[in-house]
């Protein structure tokens, strides 16, 4: 029995010599010192052996026993020290490298301007509506006094879906959808995008964007209208900005006019920016045309309006110097990220 222990020794040592894991260790452990292991088969037969006998073999299978779990123990740190050098040399970085910069974003030249815009007219108690950009032909033209064989439907070329619907042309139809929903006093600003199939050049394009403004309540009027704009005009451009209104014809208002701000870069004399005439464009304004206001069921008797609406790019061309529509839908990230 003593010649059986030796060559378990021997045999466990051994093969713990070529455990290259911790489960090789573990197969190990189990194959000798398991309950049903080779080292606990030989202690099961220690009944059969003699009353002198019996304590020097267990002696020596104490012994053996011990020997294996310590050289168990030893192997086991030392693959686990092995595996902890290989992860931290696999992980090792290198702080001296450059770090990877975020690459952070810009507000669009368009956004910028609008929200500018939206925080001059919030700050005068105006709410902001959207509206749909497919429109019926209802609310694009009809209900803004533009019926089928009116003139002013050849000056905008509309992308038509189908004889009743539209891409809209102009933000104006959400003043139409507003005033249906909601009785006076009314103070709103719709932005939005509009479409007119116009070829591409510097200063047109099929889509671009409008900011459309409805005030309807009991008294207003045009000093109202006047008042509104010039505050602004002015806090847009600066308090100093001089404003003009020129009477001009829109459908849905009566009267209307156009509105210029003088030059800013000239002041008045005339330059390039100002094509001369040292003073420029802004909008288009006008008192609710009444018969508007009756197809919106809302009593022209009782009540009265003014409208306005701008084009977004307009400004922002204006207000940085830009000479070319189209540099607003490359999405060149060089030209976008000067603004913000
Ligand atoms: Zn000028």
């Amino acid at each position: 029995m003593k010649e059986q222990l030796e060559a378990i020794r021997q045999k466990a040592l051994n093969e713990l010599e070529n455990a290259a894991s911790i489960q090789d260790i573990e197969a190990v452990r189990i194959k000798f010192l398991g309950k049903k292991g080779e080292l606990t088969g030989i202690l099961k037969q220690m009944g059969k052996l003699s009353a002198e006998e019996r304590p020097v073999v267990g002696q020596l299978a104490n012994v053996i026993r011990s020997e294996i779990e310590a050289k168990i123990e030893e192997d086991s740190k030392s693959i686990a020290q092995k595996l902890q050098a290989e992860k931290l040399k696999a992980e090792k970085i290198d702080v001296t490298l450059p770090g990877k910069a975020k690459v952070l974003g810009s507000r669009h030249p368009l956004t910028v301007v609008l929200d500018d815009i939206k925080d001059i007219f919030i700050g005068m108690g105006f709410d902001i509506v959207d509206g749909p950009e497919v429109e019926k032909d209802y609310y694009n033209f009809e209900a803004l006094n533009i019926p089928k064989d009116h003139p002013a439907r050849d000056t905008q070329d509309t992308f038509y879906i189908n004889e009743n619907i539209v891409l809209r042309t102009q933000t104006s139809p959400v003043q139409v959808r507003v005033m249906e929903k909601q009785q006076p006093p009314i103070r709103i600003i719709s932005p939005g995008r509009v479409f007119r199939s116009d070829a591409v050049d510097a200063t047109h394009s099929p889509l671009f964007h409008q900011i459309e403004g409805l005030v309807v309540d009991k008294g207003v009027s045009f000093a109202d209208l006047k008042g509104t704009l010039e505050i602004f005009i002015k806090q847009l451009y600066g308090e100093d900005s001089v404003v003009r209104f020129r009477p001009h014809h829109f459908p849905f208002t009566e009267p209307s006019a156009e509105v210029d701000v003088q030059c800013f870069n000239c002041h008045g004399a005339g330059c390039p920016l100002c094509k001369g005439e040292g003073w420029i464009e802004i909008l288009g304004c006008g008192m609710v045309h009444p018969k508007v206001l009756e197809t919106c069921n809302i009593d022209p008797e009782v009540y009265s309006g003014f409208a306005f609406g701008l084009g977004l790019e307009r400004i922002a061309m204006r207000r940085y110097n830009i000479n070319d529509l189209r540099l607003f839908f490359e999405n060149d990230v060089r030209f976008l990220k000067q603004f913000d």
